[in-house]
């Protein structure tokens, strides 16, 4: 059985498209499936809508959310409802082309759990937001010793255990792109031409995109406290050697300026210990972080015995 998750919010003018299309392809392809429709506190017609489609037809299953809760948790609480031996999470705006799932499924028998969309072009997206997406999935590869793919979304299969998996991490700040590479297993990418949005708006602005990626580079890596922790400390064993070469140089020569020496050598010696100090907190911190997220160590692919 295929579970499939669509997160919705305000999507009235794509949901009549996006049944009719989605159908289509299931049942062409799978005997057994679900469709989860999560309605993530739409102020629209979304919900008399799914409501519709869950009357006549016995396959969908209506998840509505008490308000807006953003995307990812919208997936998350689809993925605790979801019943199916894999599960396949696409937008409702028709970006995602349901047409892949075949090839989803496809390689999910042939033994990957985590199938995921590689978009090999994006259309009707501004030049600013391909800049900056393109930017930001360099950056947290970079910084984040993870391995997130680039150019993918949410638009993925998932088996069962990948699945199980993901609801064993109790974080609360859920950057699901970050999870799905975190829980690990084999995976494959599936490329695509990313469609422009059927209908209706996109719900993201600049403003939720920063905190978007905030979000994913603070809850997958501590290297912006890092980043502190030794810049505090270079900073720190300069402003000492100053001191010292301050103190050595008016002992030896004198300073013509009263009271300098003793000034810059007690605010130099305060700034480098609380520098250093405030880096030690940081170690502390990024390691009750990590504490604090409550992952499990390791999930196993397999064991080999004989
Ligand atoms: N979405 C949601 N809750 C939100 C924002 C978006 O469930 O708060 C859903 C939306 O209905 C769509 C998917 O997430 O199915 C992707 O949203 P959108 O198309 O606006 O994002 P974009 O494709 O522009 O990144
Ligand atoms: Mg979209």
């Amino acid at each position: 059985m295929l579970s499939i998750i669509i997160p919705a919010y305000n999507e009235q003018e794509v949901l009549g498209e996006f049944y009719a299309r989605v159908t289509a392809v299931l049942d062409s392809m799978v005997s057994d499936y679900e469709l989860i429709f999560v309605n993530d506190g739409s102020r629209d017609g979304t919900l008399p809508l799914l409501e519709k489609f869950a009357e006549s037809d016995p396959r969908v299953v209506v998840i509505d959310l008490s308000r807006n809760f953003g995307k990812e948790i919208a997936v998350s609480a689809g993925i605790d409802f979801a019943r199916g031996d894999a599960v396949v999470i696409i937008d409702a705006d028709l970006q995602d082309p349901p047409e892949l799932i075949p090839e989803f499924v496809r390689q999910w028998q042939n033994g990957f759990d985590n199938v995921y969309a590689r978009r090999v072009s994006r259309d009707g997206e501004s030049t600013i937001k391909k800049v900056t997406a393109y930017l930001f999935y360099r950056f947290i590869r970079m910084i984040t010793n993870i391995d997130i793919p680039a150019d993918t979304g949410d638009f993925r299969l998932l088996s069962r255990r990948a699945v199980d998996s993901l609801k064993q991490l109790p974080e609360r700040n859920r950057f699901m792109k970050g999870l799905y590479a975190w829980i690990g297993y084999p995976a494959i990418a599936v490329e695509y031409r990313r469609d422009p949005r059927y209908a209706g708006d996109t719900k993201w602005n600049y403003w939720k995109l920063w905190n978007f990626a905030l979000e994913g580079i603070t809850s997958f890596t501590e290297v912006p406290l890092k980043v502190a922790s030794y810049v505090g400390g270079f900073i720190a064993f300069f402003a000492f050697c100053y001191g010292i070469y301050i103190i050595v140089n008016t002992l030896l020569y004198g300073n013509p300026v009263a009271g300098y020496p003793s000034l810059i050598v007690t605010i130099l010696f305060l700034g480098g210990i609380q520098l250093v100090f405030i880096g030690i907190l940081g170690e502390y911190l990024a390691r009750a972080f990590s504490e604090s997220k409550r992952r499990p160590l390791y999930f196993v692919n397999k064991v080999l015995r004989k």
